[in-house]
């Protein structure tokens, strides 16, 4: 017995009454020589999907005009005046799609709809999603050839201009709409950690070679996942990093004085579950524009306790690289006071190293460092203590932002190059897909950015 299954599509009205029929596939039912005869191949599959998507969107062709009873130039009544075809791109496949053209018989006034004009786009939110999404985590150029994978052909609505026009719209949106996210539902924090940091990526302007973006990411500092461990609290600095599961994250790669970030971060630290009880703790590498951060989310929570990045302590010391054995192990016990919190010690210690070194180059280093801790010094705290208290004092706990949010994506290839305001509208879904808002959200985002950019 010779078996095919067919695939039919049948339009039928209320009392089950068949209005129209048409066999969309009809596949011989054969024993199964490998993997790759068993069911549908992908491409049988998108091909099924293109015709139903299609029958579907032909009965739904009679409702889609422009809802406008009379003429909006003579107000005289408005009559039907055929179809146009217009693009349609769903998930998988696109399409033609008819919409009804009227027409105004005294004044010859036309409305001749699209998708686009209907809807504001002609992209299905759920494909702009994948865009968006692909083109967030991928180079755009990558984007397109897995987007191509997925709909087993290259299609023009999927090449990299268009996946980064869909992603850099619906950042704009999310950067526009800061400040007016009705969405805002958490629960009050007792207790959280701000980090603030930047990075720097490679820019497309001529007379410059890289510019600066800073992150901030708000968490729960109870909740760092370190792969089913606990915060680490003993031994030294641990090279295990932690991954944050509870966070929020803030990026922004506009010159404007930080004040998108200030905001950004504000907004974060909310969402959060920051309240005027909830006690800070803020973590930076000490550079002024972080602190601009931090003293912005300042008046809007109990208290901060400011602590400037152990990491980025150590990391200075370890840039020293002084030539002389003797005055290295000196700059040790420098490092050790800072450890226990006596910044004065310190300084004194690094002073005495400066006066026996001979090379200048050298002697400008410790100078920079002897800067940096006295332009901190207030937040250079009992990092021993804190360590011993299991308190977060360092951002080398846990997972980097800006490597996370930036670098992953920026820095993917060497030529990378970037403009501010690009690179701002891509961050901003970034940073949205890693705070777990877009999960939640990403159908509003898009509807609304496709609709905004309709107007
Ligand atoms: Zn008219």
């Amino acid at each position: 017995m010779n078996l095919s299954v067919r695939v039919i599509v049948e339009t039928v009205n209320e009392t089950g009454e068949v209005k129209s029929h048409s066999v969309i596939s009809t596949k011989s039912v054969t024993s199964p020589c490998s993997l790759v005869d068993l069911g549908y191949r992908q491409t049988e599959q998108v091909e099924m999907l293109q015709h139903i998507q299609q029958a579907l969107l032909d009965e739904q062709s009679c409702f889609l005009q422009e809802n406008t009873p009379r003429c909006p130039r003579c107000n005289n009544k408005i009559t039907r005046n055929g179809y146009v075809k217009s693009n349609f791109h769903g998930v998988y496949t696109d399409h033609k799609v008819s919409t009804r053209k009227q027409i105004c018989l005294k004044c010859k006034w036309k409305s001749i709809p699209s998708i686009d004009s209907l809807f504001g786009s002609a992209i299905h939110p759920d494909l702009a999603k994948i865009q968006t999404e692909m083109g967030a985590k991928h180079s755009y150029r990558d984007a397109e050839k897995i987007l191509t994978l997925l709909s087993s052909k290259k299609r023009s609505i999927n090449n990299h201009e268009r996946v980064k026009k869909t992603t850099e719209c619906i950042g704009e949106y999310l950067s526009l709409s800061l400040g007016n996210d009705s969405s805002i539902e958490s629960q009050a924090a007792d207790k959280l950690c701000i980090q603030v940091d930047g990075g720097y990526v490679n820019t497309i302007e001529a007379d410059k070679k890289r510019f600066e973006v800073m992150t901030a990411v708000i968490f729960d500092p109870e909740q760092i996942d370190y792969h089913g461990g606990q915060l680490k609290q003993d031994g030294a600095i641990s090279t295990l990093r932690g991954k944050l599961t509870s966070k929020h994250c803030a990026a922004s790669a506009l010159a404007d004085e930080q004040s998108y970030l200030k905001q950004a971060a504000l907004e974060s630290a909310i969402k959060q579950g920051m309240t005027k009880d909830t006690s800070m703790t803020a973590i930076c590498d000490g550079a002024d524009n972080c602190w601009n951060v931090i003293n912005a989310i300042a008046p809007h929570c109990h208290d901060i306790t400011r602590i400037l990045d152990w990491f980025h302590i150590a990391m200075k010391f370890e840039n020293l690289s002084l030539n002389n054995q003797t005055l290295r192990e000196k700059t040790k016990r420098a490092k050790w006071h800072l450890w226990r919190g006596y910044p004065d010690r310190a300084i004194i210690r690094l002073e005495e190293i400066k006066n026996n070194l001979q090379e200048k180059k050298e002697q400008r280093k410790l100078t920079k460092l002897m800067n940096y801790i006295a332009n901190n010094i207030e937040c250079i705290i009992d990092y021993r203590q804190r360590q011993k208290n299991g308190m977060i004092f360092t951002s080398q706990l846990a997972e980097s932002t800006v490597e996370s949010l930036i670098n992953q994506r920026c820095k993917r290839q060497q030529h990378m190059r970037w403009s501010r305001k690009g690179l701002h509208s891509l961050l901003q879904v970034r940073a949205s897909i890693s705070s777990n808002s877009w999960q939640e959200h990403w159908e509003r985002y898009v509807g609304e950015a496709m609709l905004k950019t309709a107007a």
